[in-house]
């Protein structure tokens, strides 16, 4: 990996060649919600934010999206079935390391034992990742998961300075994009704003758990945390919100959608979430997760319990999405740190 500094009349110029070369996504400001921000095709480097917070939906719509036609069928024509192939490479750019580490933990969950084809397939048209460093606000949790300086499949890794960007390139891929712009060499001074940068990232991180990961999964483990459980699905609407935005949830479900003529259709897969009452109901109404105290402690289960003792990570980065979404305030952080409490008291009571 090689450093050096890209000012932002260059950066700008780097991402107007992109788009132009070929399709690219990146975070934007809605236009009708200023502040919020939302991960799409730019048209133009003038639409592309990097100082944003986070996006509403992570940028794993790129590979898996919210909604995504498999096949079209004719029940009439079986001949007429037809795979529905995606469009060419694209680049995605402005991705947080919350974000980053969430694709990397997805590359992970979709090619383990029965791979996923066609994220796969998605996955291999991004031809470049760029990421960019950012400012953590009151929901983020990166420093409780080890994931603020994560880096994942990143080509190139922009931090901003005060000249501009400190860029780490981290592929042979990531020279290739940086091309002809105009690349300074890092100063001591570039290197001591960007380990600023960093310590303040840092300390601007208020969201934390009150143990350490592994001890987290123990606690989770040990079971016996009921109380807390029924306490949040009390407040729960069993929404669904804090998974669909979540950039590490993978489930999905698949449909067959028919047409009005009764003889075509699609088959169509759309996001799931373990918190929607049917998730878990099967062929002759058993429900496995029928109560709401069961889907809540489900999703902790699954993201600290389950896939750490998987593949030795949380499949949380971090990001707070899940907080910012719930319409219950139902913060991660807060419910984990209860959780911790709890189990703590108990133990001290035995
Ligand atoms: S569980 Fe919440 S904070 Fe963690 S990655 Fe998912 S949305 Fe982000
Ligand atoms: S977003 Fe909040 S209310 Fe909706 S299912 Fe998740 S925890 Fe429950």
């Amino acid at each position: 990996m090689s450093i050096c500094v890209v000012e932002h009349d260059e950066l700008h110029a780097l991402v107007q060649r992109l788009i132009q070369q070929g399709p690219a996504m990146g975070p934007r400001e809605r236009q009708q919600q200023p502040g919020f921000y939302y991960f799409d095709w730019l048209n133009s480097a003038d639409e592309l934010v990097l100082d944003y917070v986070t996006t509403t939906l992570p940028p794993k719509k790129a590979f898996f999206p919210p909604r995504e036609p498999f096949l079209e069928f004719s029940r009439t024509d079986p001949a007429k079935v037809r795979s529905m192939t995606d469009e060419g490479p694209f680049v995605l750019l402005g991705v947080h390391p919350c974000d980053l580490a969430a694709i990397e933990q997805l590359d992970i969950a979709y090619s383990d034992n029965i791979a996923d084809g066609r994220y796969l397939a998605n996955r291999a048209r991004t031809t470049a990742i760029i990421g960019v460093d950012c400012w953590p606000d009151e929901y983020c949790l990166c420093t409780s998961v080890g994931t603020e300086q994560a880096r994942g499949s990143a080509d190139l890794f922009l931090t901003p300075i005060q000249r501009g960007y400190l860029v780490e390139v981290r592929t042979p891929r990531g020279q290739e994009l940086l091309g002809d712009s105009a690349q300074l060499p890092a100063t001591d001074q570039d290197e001591a704003d960007t380990a600023q940068f960093r310590r303040e990232k840092q300390r601007r991180v208020t969201a934390k758990f009150a143990t350490g990961v592994e001890q987290f999964a123990d606690i989770l483990a040990a079971g016996g945390l009921t109380e807390v459980w029924q306490e949040v699905a009390d407040r729960c609407y069993s929404c669904g919100s804090c998974s669909l935005v979540c950039p590490t949830c993978f489930c999905f479900d698949i449909n067959d959608d028919i047409n009005l003529d009764l003889t075509t259709g699609a088959r169509i897969r759309t996001w799931d979430s373990c918190q929607l009452p049917d998730f878990a109901l099967v062929a002759g109404g058993h429900n496995f997760r029928g109560e709401r105290w069961e889907r809540v402690r489900h999703r902790w289960h699954r993201k600290f319990l389950y896939l750490y003792t998987q593949y030795g990570r949380p499949f949380c980065t971090g990001c707070g999405r899940c907080s910012r979404a719930c319409t219950a305030d139902i913060n991660l952080v807060e419910v984990s740190n209860d959780l911790i409490a709890y189990a703590q008291r108990e133990t001290q009571n035995v």
